[in-house]
């Protein structure tokens, strides 16, 4: 029998190997130096992690909660639905399944729409793109988002309106050219 001891170690061992989606997620912006806050709740939908400096909110969403790639037209029992590589709707229950999904779902849009009327950036991390196999490219690809919104929100436009004079030789240019 493991002493309580050693099954306190193994469930530290356990807990620190974390591998849940959010924690990829977490680590990589951290070791990369972007500073979050989680589930910041004044902002709708309790988003994941929060970057103030971004005005974005991440959300690590799990494939099938939130139908990856699924288009629920129809919540029957019956309903004839095009499942995805990663969201595979039970056949039992399948109306249940489906009004739950199909609810996350619209829920994951008001969501969005309310904090991208409140000026944020929303990017949404799904749990098949941290697979081994594309976590690499999927987590590079967020730190290119990143910096390319934070370019974009501090770039000074800067817009030239002719004046009369310019106008005035551009059309005495013109007259020139015809004689
Ligand atoms: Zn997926």
């Amino acid at each position: 029998m493991p002493t309580s001891l050693q099954r306190h170690n193994n469930m530290a061992a356990i807990h620190s190997k974390d591998t849940k989606p959010e924690m990829v997620v977490r680590r990589y912006l951290w070791s990369h130096g972007f500073r979050y806050r989680l589930n910041h709740s004044r902002l709708p939908g309790k988003p994941d992690i929060v970057l103030r400096k971004y005005r974005t909110c991440i959300f690590v969403n799990g494939c099938f909660w939130h139908g990856h790639n699924v288009a629920i037209t129809e919540t029957t029992a019956d309903a004839v639905i095009d499942n995805s590589e990663c969201c595979k709707i039970p056949k039992s229950n399948r109306s249940f399944w489906l009004k739950k999904i199909c609810r996350n779902q619209e829920r994951d849009r008001e969501v969005q729409q309310k904090l991208a009327m409140m000026g944020w950036h929303c990017v949404t991390v799904w749990e098949c793109q941290l697979s081994p196999k594309q976590r690499e490219q999927t987590l590079a690809s967020l730190a290119y988002t990143l910096n390319g919104i934070y370019l974009d929100d501090h770039t000074v436009s800067h817009y030239i309106i002719p004046d009369d004079d310019g106008l005035m030789v551009a059309e005495d240019d013109a007259t020139d050219y015809n004689k």
